[in-house]
């Protein structure tokens, strides 16, 4: 399931190419991606024909573009949702969704100048072999296979941090990668909600962009248990939570940071940060990689917790 940092890596991605371009049409081809939308398919076109679209902006795992009519493309993902860019006249995908094109010849934007050393070279550009300043443009495409995930037009309203976000997203807490998230305010919170950590982390009205797997991680690095009361933690302990959420977080972008410059910018869940790095997550049976103990799995929420017996151990007071 793509979770935050799958979400910021197509944010970052989406910015070149959509920034300042306008919207031709908009076509749904499968009513249920866009079922949170009030108005419905007819409306949602309509609302995009002719927009110009603003810089992506992210909070937790929603995705939203600006448009000049003063509300917003939101994109949630879901569990297998896809946004990719690429030539107009490609094949369609087999799950595509909803297609936008855009005016003019909408050229593909120039590479962004290498702020790291060369990488190596990426598929070819939108305007393909052609070149020529690729006449045949690109399209934008929502592909989601199962159709978890949706798209609306939203009014853009005021935010838990002050800033402007899409109606939807207005309950949603600042994620740990924002500058607007406080931590002496989530630390004060976390303390009030009289929950177990793990829940605390997986409450949007606490801290955003958090799921399974990270809030394991993060444990794991906190050598803090799933199910230490919060109203116990210290705020040397909650420091450390958010100390491990923010590493898993900035490791698994730099993982997916590789396909910015590609053809497809597209999310699928399968970040290869998660066969190589994770510390506890799905790891039941295998050493602890601190001290060697075998990782246990529990029970939690009808999923499953994964921390180390000896690094992490039951709190004798818990909250699950
Ligand atoms: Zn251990």
């Amino acid at each position: 399931m793509p979770e935050l940092p799958e979400v910021e890596v197509v944010r970052r991605g989406l910015g070149r190419w959509v920034s300042g371009r306008t919207v031709a049409a908009a076509e749904v081809l499968h009513p249920r991606a866009v079922r949170r939308h009030t108005g419905g398919p007819a409306d949602f076109a309509g609302r995009l024909a002719g927009r110009t679209m603003a810089a992506p902006e992210r909070r937790g795992k929603y995705m939203w573009i600006p448009l000049d009519s003063g509300d917003a493309l939101l994109a949630h993902l879901g569990m297998s949702g896809q946004l990719l860019v690429g030539e107009p006249d490609r094949e369609a995908e087999r799950h595509l969704r909803v297609r936008v094109t855009f005016t003019g010849h909408a050229a593909p934007p120039e590479p962004p100048v290498p702020s790291e050393p060369a990488r190596p070279p990426g598929p070819p550009g939108p305007s393909g072999p052609s070149g020529e300043g690729g006449g045949d443009g690109f399209d934008l495409r929502f592909v989601d296979q199962r159709t978890f995930g949706h798209l609306l037009i939203a009014d853009l309203v005021p935010g838990v941090a002050g800033t402007p976000v899409p109606e939807p997203v207005a309950h949603i807490a600042a994620d740990p990668l924002e500058d607007a998230f406080d931590d002496e305010a989530f630390y004060r919170a976390v303390r009030r909600r009289r929950t177990g950590v793990k829940r605390a982390l997986l409450d949007q009205s606490l801290i955003s962009g958090v799921g399974n797997i990270y809030a394991d991680e993060a444990l794991w690095r906190a050598a803090l248990h799933w199910a230490r009361p919060t109203e116990t933690l210290t705020r040397a302990e909650v420091t450390r939570v958010l100390a491990g959420v923010r590493e898993v977080m900035l490791a698994a972008l730099a993982v997916g940071g590789t396909s910015f410059d590609s053809l497809y910018v597209n999310v699928n869940g399968e970040s290869g940060y998660f066969d190589r790095s994770l510390d506890a997550y799905g790891r039941r049976d295998e050493p602890c990689r601190r001290c060697g103990t075998p990782i246990r799995r529990d029970v939690f929420m009808n999923r499953s917790s994964y921390s180390c017996p000896k690094c992490q151990p039951r709190p004798r007071r818990a909250r699950y």
